[in-house]
């Protein structure tokens, strides 16, 4: 079954840009083996689309699908069962609009229940965010060890649901089977995913995070370069003034090759030389060491 979807994946192309075109398929393959009954393709550029591509695709697959237009991208519905998939957009709109069922519609995404139950009952902070707000227990100087495969933080997470705690057994369940199926579909690809989502990342607030190429080793990151991402800033040009902080600090980073965490404050270094020192009450922030 993977065999023939990647016989199919590889004659068509979903986006041109390589990195969505990838996540979209893997998107599509996890529907596809029945891991799924329903997926979303998300934030698709319409400007990158090649509409008759992607129909011919899902039509090559026998899967069903139905489009939203959001303005600057689409969103796509899908699943192999027609019932499944008029119900997840039937229901799309309304509970966006808070007055339908989301836990049918998660459901149907195959998001945990009890992920599900938190997300509805107490809703992350902001739709984007990751959600550090649901940190039961604050760490010792804001450091959390997380598995990575709860990481929403990379360019390709195993999971798209907001996990009901950082130890959810379902969601680590389902993010297992999730890599066990990347594996057989292309096991190197699995093997640079599985490194990606073992970045460390610097949180800020709820909506800008760094991912550091680089490793933390007792209180200090040693990293070669950064990627600082604001999906806000990205996704509808609003900025704030904590964004404008964490577009200095990032720019302050990349001069920089290190990272040091104290007691009150982080350092950053190059090398030995001090560049800057950030205060722990100057700015909400969490550092999380996915392993
Ligand atoms: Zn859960």
């Amino acid at each position: 079954m993977v065999s023939l979807f990647k016989k199919t994946a590889a004659r068509y192309s979903l986006s041109s840009s390589k990195y969505s075109d990838l996540y979209y398929k893997l998107c599509v393959l996890q529907v596809y083996t029945g891991l799924k009954r329903a997926g979303t393709l998300d934030s698709y550029k319409k400007k990158f689309v090649d509409f008759q591509k992607m129909v011919s695709f899902l039509n090559k697959l026998e899967i069903h699908y139905s489009m939203l237009d959001m303005g600057v991208n689409i969103k796509v519905f899908f699943s192999k069962n027609k019932t499944d998939l008029s119900d997840l957009s039937a229901l799309h709109n309304a509970v966006f609009n808070l007055n339908a069922s989301r836990d049918e519609y998660g459901n149907l995404l195959g998001y945990p229940k009890c992920c599900v139950l938190r997300f509805i009952s107490k809703p992350p902070c902001r739709l984007l965010a990751f959600p550090t707000c649901h940190f039961e227990n604050k760490a010792k100087r804001n450091i959390y060890e997380l598995s990575f495969k709860i990481n929403r933080l990379a360019s390709f997470p195993l999971i798209q649901h907001t996990p009901c705690k950082i130890t959810c057994h379902k969601t680590i369940e389902l993010a297992d089977k999730i890599l066990k199926l990347y594996k057989t579909y292309d096991l190197a690809l699995a093997k640079r995913i599985i490194l990606e989502l073992k970045k460390p990342v610097l949180v800020f607030g709820e909506n800008n995070y760094i991912r550091l190429n680089g490793e933390y080793r007792k209180d200090t990151i040693f990293y070669s370069s950064l990627e600082h991402v604001n999906p806000l800033f990205i996704e509808d040009g609003s900025i704030c003034e904590n964004d404008i902080k964490t577009i200095e600090i990032a720019g302050l980073m990349k001069e920089g090759n290190r990272l040091s965490f104290g007691t009150n404050a982080f350092k950053i270094l190059k090398n030995d030389k001090l560049i800057l020192t950030n205060r722990f009450s100057s700015q909400q922030f969490q550092l999380i060491n996915f392993q």
